[in-house]
């Protein structure tokens, strides 16, 4: 699978307890902004995300131009959008590879053994979530 996106946790691996920046963060978010997308995730928010990568003149690594819809225009424009998230609670996915990697969480098919049965789109969120497992 060649690399195309990458995603950066923020809490214990840009920043340590006391929120200093770890050693040679800049450099690698440099090298691999070129070649890669990028994009910032963590659990304690977006915003907290937005404002370490402000502090340390990060964001700039994690802005991607892309065409960006304005529907009250109904237009498309190109606008530099910065990829910096909450992280999900719940990954809806095929690929369980995929699921535990993002989130350690994951809701398994609802009929054993076949993954492509998509019936649990029909389940209701309450019968749906008691299905977590904790990764
Ligand atoms: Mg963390």
């Amino acid at each position: 699978m060649p690399v195309r996106r990458i995603m950066i946790d923020v809490d214990g691996t840009l920043i340590d307890e006391k929120h200093n920046l770890f050693p040679g963060v800049e450099n690698k978010l440099k090298i691999w902004a070129d070649k890669y997308e990028i994009e910032c995730r963590s659990h304690t928010g977006g915003g907290f995300a937005m404002k370490i990568l402000k502090r340390f003149d990060l964001l700039k690594y994690f802005m991607i131009e892309m065409e960006v819809y304005l529907p009250e225009q109904d237009k498309w424009i190109k606008a530099s959008v910065p990829q910096v998230f909450d992280k999900p609670d719940i990954i809806v996915d095929d690929n369980p590879d995929s699921i535990l990697s993002l989130a350690g969480k994951l809701i398994p098919p609802p009929l054993e053994g076949d993954i492509k049965d998509y019936k649990w789109w029909t389940i209701g969120d309450l019968e749906l979530f008691k299905r977590l497992k904790r990764g």
